[in-house]
């Protein structure tokens, strides 16, 4: 049975190397047929020049795909998946955060038969803020989707072939890998993994892409939000009905006069709804025109070691 695994590289230059000597030595030793896949994600370091070192220290083993500029994680995943042999596929971080020595682990699992492998962290080392992020958007998708996760955001995953598969056959422009992966799995199930410091550099993801990242989660997975803005919506226009129909039982009936701004303070409440829903729904029609315009989800440059 042979292994793929997969590294999505974004200008992590100084990880490199240290990367290469654990991952040849952790999976060398596991004693079964290997292969990685890096695929540089339009770095701007000296990424794509040493990765191409690999490939000629170990052409063995290394494979490579050049992307034509930085068109983001889930995508670069997605081009290795297409082009990789393995009957199992793990992902892993290129930072070190997730430890190499780890996929003997998740290797583990898959021949006990389980179908998807995730994984979640022991101790997260990351910023205080980060985690508590995570806590958050971890919970937020448990309750609002049927996707069962401990920790999304971990990336050390190893999947069977055929869930892979299905993950490519979707025609999905924002894409996140282990939640799709997991719709498809029939037995999954989840390790506990370490976790280190980002090795060297920074997190590539911004809080602004993160939150990016969570909407494709949230809008991919369920139309609850949705849904929850028509029922909000519908109960606003119920109160506001019964508050009209209040004011005008005390201006004619009661011959009452009725507050100057309570049609005001009415208005501005609906226009507030009315906004909130117009970029709920931008969410999901910005999603429709995104498959419509049918765009490749990459360009590849350059391949080495596929072509036999
Ligand atoms: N990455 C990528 N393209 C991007 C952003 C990140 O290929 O646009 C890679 C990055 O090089 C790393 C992995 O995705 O191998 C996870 O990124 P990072 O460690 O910055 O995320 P964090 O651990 O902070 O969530
Ligand atoms: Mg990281």
């Amino acid at each position: 049975m042979e292994i793929s695994v997969i590294i999505p590289v974004y200008n992590e230059e100084d990880n490199l190397q240290p990367l290469f000597t654990r991952l040849t030595a952790a999976m060398d030793a596991l004693g079964r047929s290997w292969e990685v896949i890096f695929v540089n994600d339009g770095s701007r370091d000296k990424s794509g020049e040493i990765l191409r070192g690999f490939c000629k220290e170990r052409p063995d083993v290394v494979k490579f795909i050049d992307f034509n500029g930085n068109f983001g994680q889930h995508p670069a995943i997605m081009a290795a998946f297409e082009k990789a042999s393995g009957d199992v596929m793990v992902t892993l971080d290129a930072d070190l955060q997730n430890p190499p020595e780890e996929i003997g682990k998740l290797l583990a699992k898959i021949d006990e038969g389980y179908d998807v492998v995730g994984s979640y962290r022991k101790q997260r080392e990351d910023s205080f803020g980060r985690k508590y992020a995570s806590k958050l958007v971890n919970f937020a998708r448990d309750k609002m989707t049927t996707i069962r996760m401990k920790d999304q955001g971990c990336m050390l995953r190893a999947y069977k072939k055929e869930i892979i598969k299905a993950v490519l056959a979707t025609d999905e422009r924002s894409i996140f890998i282990p939640a799709l992966a997991y719709t498809f799995a029939a037995n999954p199930t989840e390790v506990e993994v370490e976790h280190s410091h980002r090795n060297a550099g920074e997190s590539k993801y911004s809080y602004y892409k993160l939150i990016r990242l969570n909407f494709d989660l949230i809008t991919g997975f369920t139309l609850m939000p949705l849904q929850l803005f028509t029922i909000f919506g519908f109960l606003c226009s119920l109160g506001s009905l019964a508050l009209g129909a209040y004011l005008l039982f005390k201006r004619f009936i009661l011959g009452e006069g009725i507050w100057l701004y309570a049609p005001f303070a009415v208005t501005f409440f609906l226009i507030s709804v009315t906004m909130i829903g117009v970029g709920l729904i931008g969410e999901y029609v910005g999603r429709i025109y995104q498959v419509v315009q049918a765009r490749p989800k990459y360009m590849i440059r350059s391949t080495i070691g596929f072509d036999k």
